[in-house]
């Protein structure tokens, strides 16, 4: 008989699995799949495992959706398997990093079998769950993943905000674990953000429909003090919580039109914690570039918008803060059009990284077709390295939002970029934007330009290109 764990060997006999398929096939025969346990049990299972060995469970928080629970140095990352639109494919496929598409969670596993690909590590092999009648499963590993599930409610409409958080819209483990995370990091008090005045009355704030969804908790629009429109981010476990407030206490020193505006904070009586910031009405970056496309977006708008992130840029740099996640998915768009630096989660004023398990931990994390390659090998982060990632982000902008090196498998991105390959211009693109994204690329970081002079080099392209839309106005 073979190891029960040897997942490998089982994907790798397909004819084998048919052999075992149930007729009617569920996902408690699957080993890895562990149901609708909870977090702390999850981490529980794997507590003593080696690096690599994985599990799913349910998640808690995204109804339909599943976590894939991985055990790396002494911790268990969980990571949201969800389904999303594919930018190449209409259809709804599993993703975890908005990179990768897969049909079902065997593929999924399978590829994080072969390759990290920005989890914290390869998996080695699942947890395998005792079946109900005590046997295992040798072999039965190709469950088709469950068919995607009904859009979730609608959000009722203006509750209060702890009673939307209590609501069964936002499962949240905060409340009950906020007083041990607090203890363990005292600049995570709350008592820091009302001591800034930057604590907002839970009474004063409206909750509205739900506006989005990150990897820490989901976005809603707010009403503050009855008239003003707000987004406001809640966070939706521990994990969020820290993460919440260290994004929250780098943007409470910055403000610029460029940047994204922290309006304070809300802790709710149920324990839990709201980000409150000023509201873009039209969205992130990328999703506007997508769904409006080369028809509808000029070439105006598009060095507009790259203009606007430099002028956001200019203003961190200047204040030697590095964004190290600046991508079209972190750019939102006022109702005017601005377009606004946001998502400040990875910032930090120190580059220098003094904790080697902190700085694995986020190095797992990067998203890798935006960081700049002495930042992913030696975690040297900087203002240069941003830079980097800014010229993906005009990549982004003057492909109307195309996933970067679209033919180029995520796990061979960065050895091909240290061998000197760089991105084509994307069709349509003018010379001088392109020119401003292979500077952007340079393999030495002292020879990128700073963002203030990459400003004024877009602030000549936008004239020219302003110049041409007065002397040829658009039909
Ligand atoms: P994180 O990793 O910090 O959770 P994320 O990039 O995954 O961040 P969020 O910043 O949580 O995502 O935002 C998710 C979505 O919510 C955005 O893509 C956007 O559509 C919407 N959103 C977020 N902030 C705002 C805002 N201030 N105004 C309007 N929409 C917003």
């Amino acid at each position: 008989m073979e190891c029960a764990c040897d997942i490998t060997q089982c994907f790798n006999k397909p004819h084998k699995v048919l052999l075992f398929i149930p007729p009617v096939f569920a996902y408690e025969d699957v080993e890895w799949h562990h149901g609708a346990i909870s977090r702390e049990r999850a981490e529980a299972l794997l507590s003593g495992s080696p690096d690599g060995v994985f599990l799913v469970r349910e998640s808690t928080n995204f109804p339909g959706d599943h976590t894939l629970c991985v055990r790396f140095r002494g911790r268990v990352e969980h990571y949201r398997v969800k389904w999303a639109t594919a930018p190449d494919n209409q259809n709804q496929r599993l993703t975890i990093d908005d990179e990768e598409f897969f049909d079902n969670m065997t593929d999924l596993i399978h590829h994080y079998l072969q390759d990290a690909d920005g989890l914290c590590t390869k998996l080695v092999r699942c947890l395998p769950k005792a079946l109900p009648n005590g046997a295992n499963n040798n072999g039965v590993l190709q469950p088709s993943y469950p068919p995607h599930p009904q859009q979730p409610p609608p959000y009722p409409p203006t509750p209060s905000v702890s009673s939307a958080l209590s609501s069964g819209h936002f499962q949240h483990t905060y409340s009950t674990q906020m007083a041990s995370s607090d203890q363990t990091d005292s600049s995570l008090q709350p008592q820091n953000f009302v001591d800034a005045r930057w604590k907002i009355d839970e009474r004063d704030l409206e909750i509205r429909e739900n506006i989005g969804k990150g990897e820490f908790g989901d976005v809603m629009l707010g009403i503050l003090n009855g008239s003003q429109k707000v987004a406001v981010k809640i966070l939706k476990d521990r994990e969020a919580a820290s993460k919440f407030r260290a994004e929250a206490s780098v943007m409470a020193s910055l403000t610029h039109d460029n940047l994204v505006r922290l309006l304070g904070l809300v802790f709710t009586s149920s324990g839990s914690t709201c980000i409150v910031t000023e509201h873009c009405a039209q969205g992130s970056l990328l999703d506007y570039l997508r769904s409006r496309g080369r028809h509808y977006v000029t070439q105006l708008n598009q060095i507009n918008f790259a203009y606007d992130a430099c002028c956001g840029m200019e203003y961190l740099e200047g204040k030697r803060v590095v964004h190290r996640d600046l991508a079209a998915r972190n750019v939102l768009i006022s109702a005017e059009g601005t377009a606004k630096v946001a998502d400040f989660g990875l910032a930090r004023n120190d580059a220098t990284m003094d904790d080697p398990a902190e700085a694995a931990r986020l190095q797992a994390k990067l998203p890798i077709k935006w960081t700049a390659p002495e930042a992913l090998k030696y975690n040297k982060f900087s203002n240069k390295s941003d830079m980097w990632s800014f010229g993906i982000l005009l990549w982004e902008i003057y492909s109307f939002g195309r996933v970067p090196y679209p033919r180029i498998p995520l796990a061979e991105v960065v050895r091909h970029v240290e061998r000197g390959y760089r991105m084509e211009a994307p069709e349509g693109c003018p010379g001088g934007p392109y020119e401003v994204m292979r500077a952007a690329w340079h393999a030495d970081p002292a020879q990128r330009p700073t963002f203030a002079a990459t400003r004024h080099r877009l602030a000549a392209i936008r004239d020219a290109a302003h110049h041409a839309q007065r002397a040829h106005p658009a039909p």
